[in-house]
Protein backbone atom coordinates (compact mmCIF):
# COMPACT_ATOMS: atom_id res chain seq x y z
CA UNK A 1 0.00 0.00 0.00
CA UNK A 2 1.22 3.58 -1.06
CA UNK A 3 -0.36 6.63 0.25
CA UNK A 4 -0.02 9.86 -1.44
CA UNK A 5 -1.05 13.63 -0.08
CA UNK A 6 -1.28 15.71 -2.33
CA UNK A 7 -2.58 19.51 -1.30
CA UNK A 8 -0.89 23.01 -0.81
CA UNK A 9 1.24 23.87 1.51
CA UNK A 10 -0.76 24.32 4.94
CA UNK A 11 -3.38 22.13 3.71
CA UNK A 12 -2.70 19.91 6.54
CA UNK A 13 -1.03 17.54 4.56
CA UNK A 14 1.35 16.71 7.29
CA UNK A 15 -0.99 16.30 10.45
CA UNK A 16 -2.98 13.66 7.91
CA UNK A 17 -0.01 11.36 7.29
CA UNK A 18 0.85 11.74 11.20
CA UNK A 19 -2.72 10.35 11.89
CA UNK A 20 -2.47 7.63 9.25
CA UNK A 21 0.96 7.03 10.41
CA UNK A 22 -0.39 6.44 13.68
CA UNK A 23 -3.55 4.57 12.72
CA UNK A 24 -2.59 2.21 10.00
CA UNK A 25 1.66 2.03 10.98
CA UNK A 26 2.52 2.57 7.33
CA UNK A 27 5.78 5.04 8.11
CA UNK A 28 5.62 8.87 6.60
CA UNK A 29 8.06 9.98 4.64
CA UNK A 30 7.91 13.50 4.01
CA UNK A 31 10.33 14.95 1.05
CA UNK A 32 10.01 18.78 2.93
CA UNK A 33 11.12 17.33 6.22
CA UNK A 34 13.96 14.90 4.36
CA UNK A 35 15.26 18.35 2.77
CA UNK A 36 15.02 20.32 5.82
CA UNK A 37 17.55 17.63 7.56
CA UNK A 38 19.77 17.72 4.92
CA UNK A 39 20.00 21.13 5.27
CA UNK A 40 20.57 21.63 9.03
CA UNK A 41 23.27 19.05 8.98
CA UNK A 42 25.20 20.87 6.17
CA UNK A 43 25.25 17.79 3.62
CA UNK A 44 25.92 17.92 0.08
CA UNK A 45 22.57 18.16 -0.82
CA UNK A 46 21.40 20.28 1.64
CA UNK A 47 23.85 22.87 0.62
CA UNK A 48 22.91 22.29 -2.96
CA UNK A 49 18.99 22.90 -1.94
CA UNK A 50 19.18 25.69 0.96
CA UNK A 51 18.70 29.08 -1.37
CA UNK A 52 15.86 27.11 -3.64
CA UNK A 53 13.65 25.89 -0.62
CA UNK A 54 14.19 29.57 0.81
CA UNK A 55 12.90 31.32 -1.69
CA UNK A 56 9.68 28.41 -2.36
CA UNK A 57 10.98 27.19 -5.21
CA UNK A 58 11.10 23.23 -6.21
CA UNK A 59 14.04 21.18 -5.79
CA UNK A 60 15.62 19.70 -8.80
CA UNK A 61 13.38 16.09 -9.16
CA UNK A 62 16.76 14.21 -9.26
CA UNK A 63 17.23 14.97 -6.01
CA UNK A 64 14.38 14.84 -3.90
CA UNK A 65 13.98 10.95 -6.06
CA UNK A 66 17.43 9.87 -4.52
CA UNK A 67 15.87 11.02 -0.92
CA UNK A 68 13.10 9.03 -1.58
CA UNK A 69 15.04 6.36 -3.23
CA UNK A 70 16.81 5.71 0.17
CA UNK A 71 13.77 5.83 2.28
CA UNK A 72 10.83 3.80 0.53
CA UNK A 73 13.28 0.66 0.40
CA UNK A 74 14.03 0.89 3.87
CA UNK A 75 12.50 -2.67 5.48
CA UNK A 76 9.77 -0.87 7.37
CA UNK A 77 8.45 0.39 4.18
CA UNK A 78 8.07 -3.30 2.89
CA UNK A 79 3.91 -3.30 3.71
CA UNK A 80 3.43 0.15 2.95
CA UNK A 81 4.04 4.07 3.07
CA UNK A 82 2.43 7.21 3.24
CA UNK A 83 4.31 10.08 0.57
CA UNK A 84 3.58 13.86 2.16
CA UNK A 85 4.94 16.37 -0.30
CA UNK A 86 6.38 13.72 -3.23
CA UNK A 87 5.25 13.42 -5.78
CA UNK A 88 4.92 17.37 -6.74
CA UNK A 89 5.23 17.04 -10.34
CA UNK A 90 4.24 14.21 -13.77
CA UNK A 91 7.85 13.48 -13.74
CA UNK A 92 8.47 12.63 -10.20
CA UNK A 93 4.74 10.40 -10.35
CA UNK A 94 6.43 8.65 -13.30
CA UNK A 95 10.19 8.07 -11.50
CA UNK A 96 7.98 6.73 -8.24
CA UNK A 97 6.19 4.26 -10.63
CA UNK A 98 9.21 3.35 -12.20
CA UNK A 99 11.34 2.17 -9.15
CA UNK A 100 7.80 1.18 -7.09
CA UNK A 101 5.32 0.24 -9.76
CA UNK A 102 3.53 -2.78 -8.52
CA UNK A 103 1.55 -1.23 -4.84
CA UNK A 104 -1.70 -0.74 -4.69
CA UNK A 105 -2.06 3.13 -4.46
CA UNK A 106 -4.04 5.83 -2.83
CA UNK A 107 -4.10 9.20 -3.71
CA UNK A 108 -5.88 11.65 -1.41
CA UNK A 109 -6.20 15.57 -3.20
CA UNK A 110 -6.51 17.84 -0.18
CA UNK A 111 -8.78 21.11 -1.20
CA UNK A 112 -8.42 24.10 0.49
CA UNK A 113 -8.22 27.79 -0.02
CA UNK A 114 -5.26 30.37 -0.29
CA UNK A 115 -7.31 32.49 2.31
CA UNK A 116 -7.04 29.64 4.43
CA UNK A 117 -3.69 28.58 4.09
CA UNK A 118 -2.32 32.39 4.89
CA UNK A 119 -4.50 32.07 8.11
CA UNK A 120 -3.25 28.39 8.76
CA UNK A 121 0.56 29.37 8.28
CA UNK A 122 0.93 32.75 9.29
CA UNK A 123 0.47 31.57 12.59
CA UNK A 124 2.67 28.52 12.63
CA UNK A 125 5.93 28.21 14.36
CA UNK A 126 7.95 25.40 14.41
CA UNK A 127 11.18 24.84 17.04
CA UNK A 128 14.74 25.38 16.01
CA UNK A 129 15.92 22.62 17.83
CA UNK A 130 13.37 19.55 17.42
CA UNK A 131 11.13 20.81 14.68
CA UNK A 132 8.17 20.64 16.81
CA UNK A 133 5.04 22.27 15.05
CA UNK A 134 2.83 25.01 17.21
CA UNK A 135 0.04 27.12 16.43
CA UNK A 136 -0.25 30.79 18.31
CA UNK A 137 -4.25 30.52 17.59
CA UNK A 138 -5.28 26.96 18.42
CA UNK A 139 -1.87 24.98 19.76
CA UNK A 140 0.18 27.45 21.51
CA UNK A 141 3.32 26.64 23.73
CA UNK A 142 3.23 27.13 27.21
CA UNK A 143 5.82 29.83 27.15
CA UNK A 144 5.56 32.04 24.42
CA UNK A 145 8.03 31.65 22.01
CA UNK A 146 9.52 28.31 23.72
CA UNK A 147 9.11 24.83 22.76
CA UNK A 148 7.47 22.79 25.26
CA UNK A 149 9.48 19.70 24.48
CA UNK A 150 13.31 20.41 24.41
CA UNK A 151 12.41 24.71 25.50
CA UNK A 152 14.47 26.14 22.42
CA UNK A 153 13.32 29.18 20.49
CA UNK A 154 10.15 28.85 18.06
CA UNK A 155 10.33 30.65 14.52
CA UNK A 156 8.51 31.15 11.54
CA UNK A 157 9.64 28.80 9.01
CA UNK A 158 11.29 31.08 6.19
CA UNK A 159 8.90 29.86 3.52
CA UNK A 160 6.09 30.46 5.85
CA UNK A 161 6.04 33.88 5.51
CA UNK A 162 3.07 35.50 3.56
CA UNK A 163 5.39 36.59 0.24
CA UNK A 164 6.28 33.34 0.23
CA UNK A 165 3.19 31.14 1.09
CA UNK A 166 1.83 32.76 -2.25
CA UNK A 167 4.60 31.87 -4.61
CA UNK A 168 4.20 28.51 -2.63
CA UNK A 169 0.43 28.47 -3.87
CA UNK A 170 1.34 29.62 -7.60
CA UNK A 171 3.77 26.80 -8.28
CA UNK A 172 1.43 24.42 -6.34
CA UNK A 173 -1.22 25.19 -8.94
CA UNK A 174 0.79 25.80 -11.84
CA UNK A 175 2.36 21.92 -11.35
CA UNK A 176 -0.30 19.96 -9.48
CA UNK A 177 -2.73 19.79 -12.36
CA UNK A 178 -1.27 17.16 -14.74
CA UNK A 179 -0.58 15.36 -11.80
CA UNK A 180 -4.09 15.34 -10.39
CA UNK A 181 -5.05 14.50 -14.19
CA UNK A 182 -2.56 11.58 -14.02
CA UNK A 183 -4.10 10.12 -10.75
CA UNK A 184 -7.94 10.66 -11.85
CA UNK A 185 -6.78 8.71 -14.88
CA UNK A 186 -5.33 5.81 -12.90
CA UNK A 187 -8.56 5.70 -10.79
CA UNK A 188 -6.56 6.22 -7.58
CA UNK A 189 -7.80 9.29 -6.83
CA UNK A 190 -9.93 10.96 -4.17
CA UNK A 191 -10.90 14.48 -3.38
CA UNK A 192 -11.16 15.39 0.82
CA UNK A 193 -12.55 18.89 1.51
CA UNK A 194 -9.40 20.11 3.91
CA UNK A 195 -10.94 23.11 5.14
CA UNK A 196 -13.17 21.19 7.51
CA UNK A 197 -11.48 20.30 11.12
CA UNK A 198 -8.52 18.08 11.39
CA UNK A 199 -10.44 15.09 13.20
CA UNK A 200 -13.41 15.25 10.13
CA UNK A 201 -10.71 15.42 7.48
CA UNK A 202 -9.24 12.16 9.13
CA UNK A 203 -12.39 10.16 9.61
CA UNK A 204 -12.98 10.92 5.57
CA UNK A 205 -9.25 9.83 5.09
CA UNK A 206 -9.87 6.22 7.16
CA UNK A 207 -13.23 5.48 5.69
CA UNK A 208 -11.06 5.98 1.92
CA UNK A 209 -8.43 3.68 3.27
CA UNK A 210 -10.00 1.46 4.99
CA UNK A 211 -12.56 0.48 1.28
CA UNK A 212 -9.59 0.17 -0.52
CA UNK A 213 -7.69 -2.32 2.02
CA UNK A 214 -10.47 -4.25 1.82
CA UNK A 215 -10.52 -4.18 -1.89
CA UNK A 216 -7.13 -5.01 -2.20
CA UNK A 217 -7.59 -7.95 0.63
CA UNK A 218 -10.45 -9.71 -1.59
CA UNK A 219 -8.46 -9.27 -4.54
CA UNK A 220 -5.44 -11.05 -2.68
CA UNK A 221 -7.88 -14.35 -1.54
CA UNK A 222 -9.65 -14.73 -5.10
P1 LIG B 1 7.00 21.06 2.28
O1 LIG B 1 7.43 20.93 3.70
O2 LIG B 1 6.43 19.79 1.69
O3 LIG B 1 6.09 22.23 2.06
O4 LIG B 1 8.32 21.36 1.41
C1 LIG B 1 9.15 22.46 1.69
C2 LIG B 1 10.05 22.75 0.50
O5 LIG B 1 10.85 21.59 0.20
C3 LIG B 1 9.30 23.04 -0.82
O6 LIG B 1 8.90 24.39 -0.92
C4 LIG B 1 10.37 22.66 -1.85
O7 LIG B 1 11.37 23.67 -1.92
C5 LIG B 1 11.02 21.44 -1.21
N1 LIG B 1 10.35 20.18 -1.61
C6 LIG B 1 9.68 19.30 -0.80
N2 LIG B 1 9.21 18.26 -1.51
C7 LIG B 1 9.59 18.46 -2.79
C8 LIG B 1 9.40 17.73 -4.02
N3 LIG B 1 8.70 16.58 -4.06
N4 LIG B 1 9.95 18.25 -5.15
C9 LIG B 1 10.65 19.39 -5.14
N5 LIG B 1 10.85 20.14 -4.03
C10 LIG B 1 10.33 19.69 -2.86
Amino acid sequence: MRVILIGPPGSGKGTQAELIQQHYGFPKISTGDLLREAVQEGTEIGNKVAEVMKAGQLVADEIVLELVKARIFSPDCQSGYILDGFPRNLNQAWLLERIDGQRQEIVLEILITLEEISRRLSSRRVCVNCGAVYNIIDNKPKVDGVCDLCGSALIIRDDDRPEVIKERFRIYLETIKPLIEHYSRKKVLFQVDGQRPVEEVFKVIRSIIDQRLAIGQREVSS
